[in-house]
């Protein structure tokens, strides 16, 4: 890790495995490979970059042409990175039900976001991904079923963990799967490397795929025909879609499986809090769960067995799923008797009056009166803001005008290029002798001078600034708005 990297695609695998010391039985050795070290924090930006990078190897990948996948999330995010580095536009489809951190993570790395209808499942995303890539001749990634998804596995996971095991392999290898490339991949490259290692298969215990021994049904291109008899909606987010991807079946298929683990979505949750705050390693829902299928293989593993689980990613990405449940957002009784511990700096005690800001008690100077005179009498302009680029108050007013659409000039006073020699500074004297309010924001409109940022509100409330709006030609949305104090942050709201 001390190399410096020609690229952040050069940071993805190698993730460390790390020993479990405080949970589960004494008698065997309980280890994880931690797949959140990748740069995006999951298991998929291997097979992002495998994938991108095979298809540009052989030539159905050209250069500036729109790459496209159906994901529930991870692979999305994986491609996103390797899209933005190497200059490839990026289309995502997934269906709405995946966590709302994924599609913003996604669309923050500068990739595109189409939603598909829950109801339509997984089959409905990858259909939909299909039919945009025909429609418009762009490269789809089909990670389902392409080879360069369980290759990278072979050559890099089972790689890693061979090495780092001394080459003989963990007795016991526990994974889930969803498309069955880190299945496919590792236990393959076992068989042949490590044929000892056990390779147990976790699924959700409400939504058997494999264990079913019931096989998918395929159209004659080898398509999935209609979703998979076993599947139920189940929590572990980028486990078992609705149907046995083609390179989980070929695992099936090469007998690569010794195993199935059933896992509860409940006890899945547990194992994730408990890696956490047992262990401090944090991880997402299927990691918790692949865990908690380690827990249930040591339970019955001969003494001294070394069973490794792949924990696929970050629990970042799970903040408004069941994961963070209970987990609150304000003091709890506990944290407040810790807060009441000490005399100050509390909700229940008045704070000290804070020193009064700093605005120069100087008299204005005539260039400063005339620049303030000048911004709001001109009649191009007629909405004018004087604001500081870190206030609240001022935030808050520019997300009313956002909303309702209205233009408007901003006087940012502490930007650097209203820094020198403290123009800023002679322009809020200013101010504050023309408004005799020495607080920023103040807001004038046609050369009337509103207020500050509530009685800005109060009048948008009364419709008052609608009405100074009109009268000088500004346009703005007139209806739908909320309350204008609802553009206020949550933690003055309480004020
Ligand atoms: N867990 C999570 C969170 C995932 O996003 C994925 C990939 N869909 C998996 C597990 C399964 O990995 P694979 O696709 O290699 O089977």
């Amino acid at each position: 890790m001390t190399a410096i990297h020609s690229s952040i695609l050069s940071t993805i695998g190698n993730t460390p495995i790390v020993r479990v010391n405080n949970l589960g039985p004494k008698n065997v050795e309980l280890y994880v490979k931690l797949e959140a070290f990748n740069p995006m924090g999951s298991v998929k930006d291997r097979l992002a970059l495998a994938v991108i990078e095979a298809a540009e190897r052989d030539g159905s990948l050209k250069p500036g042409q729109t790459v496209i996948e159906a994901t529930s999330g991870n692979t999305g995010i994986g491609l996103a990175m390797v899209c933005a580095q190497k200059g490839y536009p990026l289309v995502i489809v997934m269906a709405e039900s995946f966590s709302i951190e994924r599609r913003k993570l996604i669309r923050f790395l500068g990739a595109k976001v189409i939603l598909t209808p829950a109801s339509e499942k997984g089959t409905g995303m990858a259909a939909k991904a299909e039919e945009l890539a025909r429609e418009h001749g762009w490269f789809l990634c089909r990670q389902f079923e392409n080879e360069a998804n369980a290759n990278i596995h072979s050559e890099t996971t089972a790689e890693e963990i061979l090495s780092a095991f001394g080459g003989s392999g963990p007795d016991y290898w526990i994974s889930g799967f969803g498309t069955g490339g880190t299945l496919k991949g590792v236990s393959r490259a076992f068989r042949s490397r490590s044929p000892n290692t056990k390779i147990v298969v976790a699924e959700p215990d409400n939504s058997p795929l494999l264990a079913t021994g019931i096989r998918q049904s395929r159209n004659p291109d080898g398509s999935v025909a209609a979703s998979h008899p076993g599947f139920r909606p189940h929590l572990m987010q980028g486990w078992s879609p609705d149907f046995i991807a083609k390179l989980a079946e070929d695992a099936l298929d090469a007998n690569y499986i010794d195993g199935f683990q059933p896992v509860a979505g409940g006890h899945a949750l547990e194992c994730a809090r408990d890696l956490a705050r047992k262990e401090g390693i944090f991880c997402g829902i299927s990691a918790g769960a692949t865990f908690a299928a380690a827990l249930k293989v040591a339970e019955t593993a001969p003494d001294g067995s070394r069973i490794l689980a792949m924990l696929p990613d970050t629990g970042e990405r799970y903040m408004s799923t069941p994961l963070f449940e209970g987990v609150a957002e304000n003091m709890d009784a506990e944290e407040l008797e810790i807060a009441r511990s000490t005399p100050n700096y509390r909700f229940d005690v008045k704070a000290k009056p804070a020193p009064a800001p700093a605005v120069k008690m100087v008299e204005p100077t005539r260039k400063a009166l005339q620049f303030v005179e000048a911004v709001t009498s001109n009649q191009s302009e007629p909405v004018v803001l004087f604001a500081l680029e870190w206030c609240e108050f001022c935030w808050s007013v520019r997300r009313l005008f956002a909303a309702a659409g209205i233009d408007y000039r901003s006087v940012d006073l502490d930007s650097v290029s209203y820094q020198k020699d403290d123009w800023g500074g002679d322009i809020r004297a200013a101010l504050r002798q023309v408004t005799g309010a020495p607080t920023i924001p103040q807001i004038f409109v046609g050369g009337a001078h509103v207020g500050g940022a509530t009685e800005t509100f109060d009048a948008f409330n009364s419709g008052d600034l609608q009405k100074m709006l009109n009268a000088n030609g500004v346009a703005f949305k007139a209806t739908g708005l909320p309350d204008a104090y609802s553009f206020l942050p949550k933690w003055l709201h309480a004020r």
